[in-house]
């Protein structure tokens, strides 16, 4: 059974779509969507300032051995602060933007947003699984 939201959101995306069907269009809109998302989150450091970078090589090598959850400890963000409402506002929408664009070329191509969720989301358990042991 197919994921309802997943699907009603695919469908609106394709009946919003008609004017842009070309592939190449829906490429480059894709990419520049992607990188309104990266903006977004840089003017939350620049303009805003209620997030910070403090990026720096890591110290020690990682150990050889080291699981998921060892490297989610072990490897730092390089981010701290939090997003106020309107840098959040702000990003989620970029990133909502970016997922209609990311839709719209699963519409063009013939593809299942959800089966790709899925899809993805197996391949992402069997990573965490063979981490783990
Ligand atoms: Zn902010």
């Amino acid at each position: 059974m197919k994921d309802l939201l997943c699907d009603q959101f695919q469908n609106t995306v394709s009946e919003m779509m008609l004017c842009h069907r070309s592939i190449l269009e829906v490429l480059a809109k894709v990419q520049e969507s992607g990188a309104r998302v990266q903006r977004s989150v840089v003017q939350s450091v620049t303009a805003c300032g209620c997030q910070k970078i403090n990026a720096n090589k890591n110290k020690s090598p990682l150990p050889e051995d080291a699981t998921l959850i060892d490297l989610k400890n072990l490897l730092d963000s390089h981010i701290s602060g939090e997003l106020c409402s309107n840098c959040r506002d702000n990003i989620e929408s970029e990133i909502g933007r970016a997922l209609f664009y990311m839709t719209a070329l699963c519409n063009l191509l013939d593809l299942n947003l959800y089966d790709i969720f899925i899809k993805e989301h197996k391949q992402l358990e069997i990573l965490r699984e063979y981490n783990l042991t």
